[in-house]
């Protein structure tokens, strides 16, 4: 049973955002798993925490005009939500992708806020991006693209203010576009936005931390229940940032990564994927996975990308996009005996997936905890920015380690206390949330 307060915020949210389906879903995935606390806590009620904290601070909405290489001009929209600045400075990645509106961007922010929280570093929750898609385009229209795009983010953003990084179709070149506008218009070197290149104030570990983070956080769960990863066979979703450095860290650990997939369909390769393949075509040539048989020499490939959950598997690492996976392929991986799903993607089981794995007993960690590796090494960039200096590669991945360490124990330590001691979607809920409302009842209500 809902704690009639949250079920109130809920409803009022629901006849309000009716239009912003994915928002809806992740709001009301964090607010049931939080009854036992608002049970506990009616001064909360009292202060309008909630009806405050599922309203963004601040949402900007702007055009961004750009040319084409054939001189066309074009328009896409832009947004920046600034979610939450309880704890620290708005921090979140940028998305560039068709199917961006601010609803979705909303869901980022909201999940957002409470993974920077479960990190334990002071960091606020933002996302921003557009429905511009990068696919298709030049590296000069891109680049003009962000460049426009940054002519006017620039006056919202900041070390101290608001920090974004990359997502789904903002990487390395993205960055660098963006971080040289904003250096021209602003004269700031330093640490406004995170995900730099190396040469330019980037971290050690930034590229490969939210795959070598879920992965260090999927080694703790597993350990945690008495099961081994090393010898495992994976499947993972994606092959984009996440996806791929995941894989590789999986392939150190002992795991057989037996598949990958991209928007369009999936290899299956049951020797185990050749990662250097799959990063030269998805990375380096932009290129699409099924060409992957004919360059590897091996494995088969297959239309669909949710076909990728049919095969049988001991981990299923959804690492793509929001709502990948649904009812139907949970229920086919837990048929097929699946032992463990972590989320390197933002939200990508539904609601009914997500329920299904938990009612079979299959170990589940949502992306708030899971992925936290990308954003908590982005707060390391900061701090190394901060102080002038670049740490080497080992410490950042070992820093990196134990902060997943610690996010597992939090989460777990935290489903003891308030749900079920396997319940780790509630533990990150509660634990992320805590800390953000006492932050906002130190700091008065308004
Ligand atoms: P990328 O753009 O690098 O890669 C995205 C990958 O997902 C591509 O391989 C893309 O295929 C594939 N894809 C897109 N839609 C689908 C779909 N419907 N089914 C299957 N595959 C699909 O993005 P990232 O790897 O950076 O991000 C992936 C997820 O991880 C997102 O949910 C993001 O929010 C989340 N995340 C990312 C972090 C980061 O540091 N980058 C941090 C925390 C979370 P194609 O090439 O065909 O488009």
């Amino acid at each position: 049973m809902a704690n009639a307060y949250i079920a109130r915020v809920l409803s009022e949210l629901e006849s309000r955002y009716y239009h912003e389906p994915e928002f809806l879903q992740a709001a009301r995935e964090m607010l049931l798993s939080l009854s036992p606390v608002f049970d506990q806590h009616p001064e909360f009620e009292r202060a309008g925490l909630l009806e405050r904290f599922v309203e963004p601070e601040r949402v900007l909405i702007f055009r961004v005009p750009w040319v084409d290489d054939a001189g066309r001009a074009h328009v896409n929209r832009a947004y920046r939500v600034q979610f939450n600045s309880a704890i620290g400075p708005y921090k979140g990645g940028l998305r560039f992708h068709p199917s961006v509106t601010l609803g979705i961007l909303k869901f980022l922010a909201l999940e957002q806020t409470l993974k920077n929280s479960l990190t334990g570093m002071p960091l606020g929750g933002g996302k921003g991006g557009s429905d511009f898609d990068p696919k298709g385009k030049s590296d000069n229209e891109v680049m003009r693209f962000c460049q426009s795009m940054m002519n006017e983010l620039y006056r919202h953003i900041g070390a101290d203010t608001d920090v974004p990084a990359g997502d789904v179709g903002v990487g390395a070149r993205e960055i660098g576009y963006l971080y040289g506008q904003f250096k021209r218009l602003t004269a700031l070197n330093g640490g406004a936005i995170t995900g730099k290149g190396l040469s330019y104030g980037g971290s050690q570990a930034r590229t490969e931390a939210t795959g070598y983070g879920l992965m260090y956080l999927t080694d703790a769960m597993l350990r945690h229940n008495g099961m081994d990863i090393q010898g495992m066979r994976a499947v993972f979703s994606g092959s984009g940032n996440v996806s791929i450095y995941a894989a590789e860290k999986a392939a150190q650990q002992g795991v057989r990564v037996i598949a990958m997939s991209d928007s369009l369909g999936f290899i299956h390769d049951e020797a185990g994927v050749d990662l250097n393949v799959v990063k030269q075509i998805k990375l380096k040539e932009r290129g699409r996975i099924s060409e992957y048989p004919a360059r590897a020499g091996r494995g088969a490939y297959r239309e669909g990308a949710s076909g990728v959950w049919e095969l049988a598997c001991d981990l299923a690492l959804p690492c793509a996009m929001q709502n990948e996976l649904d009812g139907r392929s949970a229920a086919r991986l837990i048929a097929n005996g699946v032992r463990a799903v972590a989320e390197g993607a933002n939200m990508p089981c539904t609601l009914e997936a997500t329920a299904l794995f938990q009612d079979a007993g299959v170990l589940f960690a949502s992306g708030k905890a899971a992925n936290a590796g990308g954003v908590a090494v982005s707060a390391l960039e900061m701090s190394q920015n901060s102080q002038r200096l670049s740490w080497r590669f080992d410490a950042v991945d070992g820093e990196l380690r134990d902060i997943m360490n610690r996010i597992f124990d939090t989460i777990s330590r935290t489903a003891r206390q308030y749900a079920t001691p396997q319940d780790y979607v509630a533990g990150a809920n509660i634990a992320g949330f805590l800390k953000v409302a006492e932050a906002m009842m130190a700091q008065g209500q308004v």
